[in-house]
């Protein structure tokens, strides 16, 4: 792809202004686990009218969630938080199990937006404490989906190892062992927590591939791509968004400067400061209309020179809930 957001972004000329190349990372933005989320709150808020009470961040982006709670949709965090007779929503990171019985036991209707393929290690999980193995969880402490894969099993069975220091030093009970993992890691780190379990404990079990997820692996290949050709990377994201994090970091190991934006607003032109090659991402929870604002304020600066990198396509969607796919 190649185009002049100066001109697409406000109809000036590009005579006079320093030419910038800009490499757009793809994959970037909105995973299928995402899309579904937002469209499982609009769908709701359709079927059952505002508002529709939200358990969590639907995801994690200040944009996507002010837009929503604009049609009706109020954000808590805690389910005693929603009032009673009004529907909930589970965010796309998902629950521990405790959560769905407390809406049931309140008679509240409930609508999962957890990403399937979170529910899958749920399952993984459920299977491996059914088998008698004690689970090491490779994720990052406080996130809302560690938190909710830890609350499939029951207290105890799961130990978190959020480091390779941790993944040295962790002492499982004795017996069988399984790990899994959250699914929005740095596929290098995860690769590394894993080679040390499994040389420290060889008969562990776990999944083939890590269970990070197609939409994370894709965004960090063509984030890799990237950051080898530009001096710096601009990642769109939010800073509590794990997979807009890793991001980050992958750019800064592949060789470039990462700075994280929460939006086009938020760009501090200093930092383009003697850079003639740049890249642009966006993590799995920012919209695409973010990435198009970045280059529309760049192209009030700049004679862009945007071309795609694309590492691979991807196509897969999620169906929703059965109570709102009618
Ligand atoms: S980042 Fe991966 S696991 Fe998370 S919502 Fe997207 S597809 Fe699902």
């Amino acid at each position: 792809m190649s185009a002049n957001a100066a001109d697409a972004a406000d109809g000036r000329p590009e005579a006079g202004l320093p030419r910038l190349r800009v490499l757009l990372a793809a994959p970037r933005g909105f995973c299928a686990g995402v899309d579904r989320a937002v469209r499982v709150v609009e769908e709701a808020l359709k079927r059952d009218g505002a508002p529709v009470y939200v358990r969590h961040e639907i995801v994690h982006n200040r944009v996507v969630v002010n837009g929503l709670a604009a049609q009706g949709a109020v954000f808590v965090e805690e389910l005693d938080e929603v009032p009673p007779g009004v529907p909930v929503v589970f965010s796309a990171h998902g629950v521990a199990k405790s959560v769905p019985l407390a809406a049931a036991a309140r008679g509240l209707t409930a609508f999962d937006a957890t990403c399937p393929l979170v529910s899958k290690v749920h399952r993984e999980a459920e299977r491996h404490e059914a088998m008698g193995h004690h689970i090491l969880m490779i994720g990052h402490a406080g996130h809302p989906e560690v938190e909710g894969t830890m609350g499939q099993v029951r207290l105890g069975a799961m130990t978190l190892v959020q480091s390779l220091a941790e993944a040295e030093a962790v002492a499982p009970p004795p017996g069988p062992l399984a790990f899994v993992t959250q699914t929005t890691l740095s596929v290098e780190d995860a690769a590394e927590i894993v080679a040390v379990l499994r040389r420290r404990f060889p008969g562990i079990e776990g999944p083939a591939k890590e269970d990070i997820c197609y939409a994370t692996t894709n965004r960090q290949a063509a984030v890799r791509a990237v950051a080898a050709e530009a001096g710096l990377v601009l990642v769109v994201g939010s800073a509590n968004s794990s997979n807009t994090m890793r991001l980050c970091e992958v750019a800064s190991r592949a060789g470039a400067r990462a700075q994280l934006l929460e939006g086009p607003e938020a760009l501090d032109l200093d930092v383009l400061e003697g850079e003639t090659v740049i890249g642009i991402t966006a993590g799995a929870s920012a919209p695409e209309s973010l990435v198009q604002g970045l280059l529309a304020r760049l192209g009030e600066h700049y004679a862009l020179d945007v071309q795609e990198r694309r590492v691979t396509t991807e196509d897969l969607t999620f169906k929703l809930p059965v109570a709102l796919s009618a």
